[in-house]
């Protein structure tokens, strides 16, 4: 028996992609995740953004473009009247 194969992250490249969800139809589509860059694609997208290959030059991520990211601004307090 096979074991079924998981693409690698189209943005990241990363390879411990997981299935998020699946179709209630079995078999048509799946749900994928990076937990690296936390992309998140369905199978039954365009190559574009479910092939490495395919997808844009400009979007792709690298392992160091991760770690060098800048922090995400944080929220700032409520306005008072
Ligand atoms: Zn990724």
């Amino acid at each position: 028996m096979s074991v079924p194969h998981t693409p690698d992250c189209p943005r990241c490249a990363g390879d411990a992609v997981t299935t998020v969800t699946t179709s209630p139809v079995p078999g048509v589509w799946e749900v994928l995740q990076c937990p690296r860059c936390l992309y998140m694609w369905r199978t039954t997208e365009p190559e574009r953004r479910t092939s490495r290959a395919a997808y844009p030059a400009l979007f792709r991520l690298t392992e160091e473009d991760i770690a060098s990211a800048s922090e995400v601004p944080a929220v700032p307090p409520l306005r008072t009247r």
